[in-house]
């Protein structure tokens, strides 16, 4: 029996040797192969000593005894470094070269005795089954035993020194290892000065050794440690938070949790979700808590069979993020140029404004204008233009302080208050015209413009006020001479009305309600017709017939015009061929052309393709385009007319005299014939320069060899002043309207060469 428990032990032992050293050696590090050397010697002694045990030949006893010996020095050679490296000493290579020589010198001595017999004698212990060889201490066998126990102390002292000089967290480590390689030495001893017993405990016990050794080295984590800096990690790091069982009951809640909820609702899961405003079941809410704001999370947790088992609670400190989005909110509602709110900041203020203010009537908003901005950035720069409108927020802000209102940059260079109409005089009188100094020496002239409308009605929202003020704003800018305008109604019609047109003008164009009329031009010497001008006309559903004066310059600002331009010239091409067709009328005709259209499209491939489509001649289409157009792309408008004459068209100054540089116009543009108004004429009559100039011009185009056609010709006189010019035709409510095809055709008629 014991003999079987004995065996089966060193298996098991030798087993859990071969294991570790297995394990020891493939986790590749320096403690790894240092135990895995260990845990060799220890499985050498094993076997060494099962030799022996179940030989019954002397010299094999005698040897393996001997191999046993040998590998109990080399076993805590191996276990000095060992716990060398556990300790994490610096490494010594003289103590290494040192002990190398030592315990060769004693392996060689024991391992050659069993022949020689120089260190030691053996002798057979008798068991109950069976017989081992044991050394006989001679001399030499103290120095094996000096040997023995110096690498012991060198042991101790290191792991002694481990324990002291280290956290207590880790002393177990240490202790460990030192209870095992004495347990180890005291079985040793034991077996070799007790009389009776063949059979070695230390061989067993080291199969428990290898586990532990490797545990220790590798396994060993501190708890207790860790625990403690868990909970370190818990109170200082994260974010407050309780966890509560399945009843109801706090398991864990963290320092910062109980610094933040009271201990009423910690103690009561129930009252503390509805505390917080959340349902029980996941949710998450925002919370601000003693100045500071929270987004807490309430989690259920179930289990892996659905059973509630408890919930947690994580309140995360979102304050500096809440912050950081108030900033950003700041900045995307403050104008960064001025200081002052923006469009975005004033509205969003309006409804504070007037709760704080108790604003009861008697208000107005006003929009403030600059005259001009855009010239101001060009003829000074866009600095200047800062300059102009950071003093005119400084100014805004000076009145804020006596009177109570908002104010906010809504627009590039727009300003708009909320203010007590009594005041608004005041302000308007002070913010007309002011002299803004941009540089040293230098200064801007800023006229500015408001519009204004009283809050009528407080139940409305500001965005509607704003609206009407800025209408108000738009009007007051169209006449110099004013600098304050006050919404009307007439204004607010004309505004739906302009809505409307632009609403309904694609429709419009679909549906047949545009149409041409056509004017007569007389020749003036002979009084024939010589020509005539299609002027476009709407004739709209409910509003009636709308005059091109007003929808025209709707059109240019959004670009329509050009479509509505292409289809008078399709329309008056298409008159044409029928008239001639008829015999009644050979042309020409003349068709206008926006400044818009110049650079919208290429000008003189529409006219070409609108002539080949209808058949007519090229020099029958007369193109008019006002010198005006000049201000824009003048090099596009050149190569426009051009292009046009080039190809057969006759090309027509419109409404000369009326720009800012006739005479630039003249000498630059390529043109046919100038249409001279009567209104340039007019004011000829008042001083005579201005007839001698008049005079002059008309000279000046004849002798560009183009002819004058004199435009706006009401009267007799005007007659008089059109031939006293040399006017080649006239054109005028004298002779004809502006009328129906038809009429024309009537008209021509009776008016035949
Ligand atoms: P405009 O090109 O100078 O056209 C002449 C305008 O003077 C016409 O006004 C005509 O009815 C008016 N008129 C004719 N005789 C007299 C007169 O004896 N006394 C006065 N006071 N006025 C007279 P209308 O038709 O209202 O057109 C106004 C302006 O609208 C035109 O001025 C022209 O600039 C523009 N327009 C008209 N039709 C078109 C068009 O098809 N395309 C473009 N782009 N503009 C057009
Ligand atoms: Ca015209
Ligand atoms: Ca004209």
């Amino acid at each position: 029996m014991e003999h079987v428990l004995l065996n089966v032990g060193l298996a098991i032992s030798a087993v859990l040797c071969i294991y570790f050293i297995y394990k020891s050696f493939k986790k590749r590090t320096l403690l790894g192969n240092r135990l895995g050397r260990v845990l060799i010697m220890m499985l050498i002694s094993i076997v060494s000593y099962h030799t022996n045990y179940h030989s019954t030949n002397k010299l094999v006893m005698y040897f393996a005894e001997s191999v046993c010996h040998a590998s109990y020095d080399w076993m805590l050679f191996f276990m000095t470094a060992f716990v060398w490296e556990l300790t994490r000493r610096k490494r010594h290579s003289f103590m290494k070269h040192f002990f190398i020589v030592l315990v060769s010198i004693d392996t060689a001595a024991i391992l050659t005795n069993p022949i020689n017999h120089f260190v030691f004698s053996y002798h057979i212990r008798q068991g109950i089954y069976n017989t081992v060889a044991l050394v006989d201490p001679r001399a030499f066998f103290w120095v094996h035993m000096l040997v023995g126990c110096t690498m012991i102390g060198v042991i101790m002292f290191l792991l002694v020194r481990g324990i002291l000089m280290t956290s207590r967290y880790y002393r177990v480590r240490y202790e460990i290892v030192g209870t095992l390689c004495l347990l180890t030495m005291v079985f040793i001893m034991i077996f070799i000065y007790d009389e009776y017993s063949v059979i070695d405990l230390s061989k067993l016990f080291m199969g428990i050794a290898a586990v532990f050794l490797y545990v220790a080295s590798f396994d060993f984590q501190p708890i207790r440690l860790m625990r403690n800096l868990q909970s370190y990690v818990d109170e200082n790091m994260s974010d407050a938070t309780i966890i509560y069982d399945d009843k109801g009951n706090v398991l864990k809640i963290n320092a910062k949790a109980k610094n933040l909820v009271d201990d009423y609702l910690i103690q009561n899961k129930d009252a503390l979700l509805e505390y917080l405003e959340l349902e029980d079941e996941e949710s998450r809410t925002i919370k601000t808590i003693n100045e500071s704001t929270y987004e807490v999370v309430y989690k259920p947790k179930h289990d892996d069979r659905g059973f509630y088992v408890g919930s947690t609670f994580i309140f995360y400190d979102v304050t500096e993020s809440m912050k950081r989005l108030e900033r950003e909110h700041k900045a995307a509602t403050i104008d960064s140029l001025t200081g002052c709110y923006n469009r975005a900041g004033f509205f969003e203020n309006v409804d504070k404004f007037i709760e704080d203010k108790e604003i009861t009537g008697g208000y107005a908003v006003m929009v403030s204008g600059i005259r001009d901005f855009k010239g101001i950035n060009g003829l000074y720069g866009t600095r200047a233009g800062d300059r102009v409108l950071k003093e005119i927020a400084r100014r805004f802000t000076d009145y804020s302080y006596n009177v109570p209102m908002l104010y906010g940059r809504t627009a590039e260079g727009k300003f708009t208050s909320i203010l007590p109409f009594d005041y608004l005089d005041r302000i308007v009188n002070e913010l007309s015209h002011i002299q803004i100094p941009i540089e040293e020496e230098m200064s801007v002239n800023v006229n500015m413009c408001h519009g204004f409308v009283v809050m009528s009605d407080m139940n409305k929202p500001v965005e509607y006020y704003y609206e009407i003020a800025l209408l108000a704003l738009a009007e007051c800018k169209k006449n110099v001479s004013n600098s304050v305008l006050e919404y009307s109604n007439a204004m607010a019609m004309e505004q739906r009305r302009t809505q409307t047109l632009i609403a309904e003008m694609h429709e419009a164009i679909e549906k047949n309600e545009f149409y041409i009329e056509l004017q007569p031009q007389i020749d003036l010497k002979e009084g024939y017709v010589s020509g005539a001008e299609a002027l476009v006309r709407w004739n709209h559903p409910t509003l009636g017939k709308i005059a091109p004066t007003e929808f025209i310059p709707l059109f240019e600002e959004n670009g329509f015009i050009s479509n509505i331009d292409k289809f008078v010239w399709e329309k008056t091409a298409e008159t044409l061929k029928n008239l001639s067709e008829e015999g009644i009328y050979g042309g020409p005709i003349s068709v206008n052309v926006s400044r818009v259209d110049v650079t919208a499209m290429n000008v003189a491939e529409e006219f070409e393709k609108i002539v080949s489509k209808y058949g007519i001649k090229p020099e029958m289409l007369h193109i008019e385009i006002t010198e005006s157009a000049c201000e824009g792309n003048k090099a596009a408008l050149i190569s426009m007319m051009d292009s046009l004459r080039e190809k057969g068209f006759v090309v027509e100054i419109d409404d000369f005299g009326s720009g800012y540089s006739s005479l630039n116009a003249l000498m630059e543009l390529p043109f046919d014939i100038v249409k001279l108004d009567m209104d340039f004429m007019r004011d000829g009559e008042e001083d005579h320069k201005g007839g001698v100039i008049v005079n002059a011009m008309a000279g000046m185009i004849h002798n560009l060899d183009a002819k004058i056609i004199v435009e706006g010709v009401e009267n007799v006189d005007n007659v008089r002043k059109a031939l006293c010019i040399d006017g080649d035709a006239a054109q005028g409510y004298h002779y004809s309207r502006p009328v129906s095809v038809e009429e024309f055709a009537e008209f021509v008629k009776k008016h035949k060469k």
